[in-house]
């Protein structure tokens, strides 16, 4: 690398190096503006083309269909557990009043969650604040004892028809697992998809899900904004005379999506790299290159893993995350001396995560394929040093 370093953090984490020298190089002078990207108005047109133009790139990477609207908010994955649970609510208690007329009924729709790491379980928690009647369909730890592997749907309870949306993360960031097949749910529930740390790193149907979303700080850009994908029959108002929880205008997708992510200031520096990142996808052949690369990185660390007598992987086979990848090292205490030599090495951040411990390995889009074989040799010589 340029600073000779290889960064294996989780998020905020690697960027492209292309991409952080055409940052620089714009820095001073935004297109000929004589200012940087942060110093002109978001109400400029200059803001508005790249407002527009980071939509569009996105919408070409991932193919993303016309009914759907694509939202830069901001707060993080953390605002986005709430802003779910409010804004579905809503969509969900217009179909109530359309379909019962006035409602003589209760309304007291399920939250369909299903829990398979730490950031479900997080999600779960914040809806539990704001919603009485929130089912967790699946809790792999209660199942299983322990996070690492996704039962079958078979196990799941989900509430069918009457949930108002169906809620899981596809990647998650702390415990290295990863949905390896989007989850088959009635049609008529919304399927709703926290993608923060896998968005962008594979093809993903969108149209079987009525939102994503993706803090930008793994795989997409700076911490700062927070990508929206919402199918658009999933932008609703109340009805005037329905008494639902108002949403704040600033969680309102349907608030967002009609001023197009120009409600307020939006996070102008943020968004501009994150459509730098963008364009390298682009230029570098799309999801599809990436895709491959991912893979690639991936199976080349596992195999490692598999093939070592200090190692192991906690994770069961089928749901391993291609993002980020957790391993133990046995005996315990040699994990201090691993992170240190590694670090001496110039390979940082990989330390798990606080919660879990052990050695966690984030290889996300902008890792390259040098750098994973980079630490495969370190982790093979360490192992030699060890037996
Ligand atoms: N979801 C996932 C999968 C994450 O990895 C994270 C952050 N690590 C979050 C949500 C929370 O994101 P934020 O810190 O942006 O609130």
């Amino acid at each position: 690398t340029t600073t000779g370093v290889w960064n294996f953090g989780a998020g905020p984490a690697t960027m492209p190096k292309s991409v952080l020298k055409k940052a620089q190089t714009d820095l001073l002078n935004y297109k000929n503006t004589g200012m940087s990207v942060m110093e002109i108005s978001h109400r400029s047109k200059e803001y508005e083309k790249l407002n527009n133009e980071a939509q569009k790139n996105l919408r070409d990477l991932l193919e993303i269909p016309e009914n759907y609207k694509i939202l830069f908010m901001q707060g993080g994955g953390h605002t986005q557990f709430s802003a779910v649970v409010l804004n579905l609510l809503v969509v969900k208690r217009r179909q109530f009043e359309d379909s019962t007329e006035g409602g003589k009924e209760e309304f007291n729709p399920p939250l369909d969650y299903l829990v398979t790491g730490s950031w479900s379980q997080k999600a779960v928690e914040e809806a539990k604040k704001l919603y009485n009647n929130v089912n967790v369909a699946l809790d792999v730890k209660k199942l299983r004892g322990s996070y690492g592997s996704i039962p079958p749907q078979e196990e799941w309870k989900l509430s069918g028809p009457s949930a108002a949306y169906v809620y899981y993360c596809d990647n998650e960031t702390v415990n290295g697992v990863e949905f390896n097949h989007v989850p088959d749910i009635d049609p008529s529930v919304p399927l709703v998809c926290d993608m923060s740390s896998n968005l962008l790193s594979r093809k993903v149907n969108i149209s079987k899900f009525g939102m994503i979303y993706a803090g930008a700080q793994k795989n997409i850009g700076p911490a700062g904004v927070t990508v929206v994908i919402v199918r658009e029959d999933l932008l609703a108002t109340p009805k005037p005379s329905v008494d639902v929880p108002a949403v704040p205008s600033m969680l309102s997708y349907k608030v967002l999506a009609d001023h197009n992510s120009l409600y307020n200031t939006p996070p102008v520096f943020a968004i501009y790299m994150s459509d730098l990142v963008f364009e390298w996808l682009l230029e570098n052949g799309g999801i599809e290159a990436i895709e491959k690369v991912n893979f690639i990185k991936a199976s080349r660390l596992y195999d490692c893993i598999k093939n070592s007598k200090i190692y192991r992987s906690p994770i069961e086979e089928s749901v391993r995350s291609r993002m980020n990848v957790p391993f133990r090292i046995e005996p315990e205490e040699l994990e201090k001396e691993f992170l240190k030599g590694a670090e001496e090495l110039g390979m940082v951040q990989l330390k798990g995560h606080r919660s879990v411990g052990g050695i966690r390995a984030s290889i996300y889009n902008a890792m390259p394929l040098e750098g994973v074989d980079t630490l495969i040799k370190y982790m093979q010589e360490f192992e030699k040093k060890h037996s």
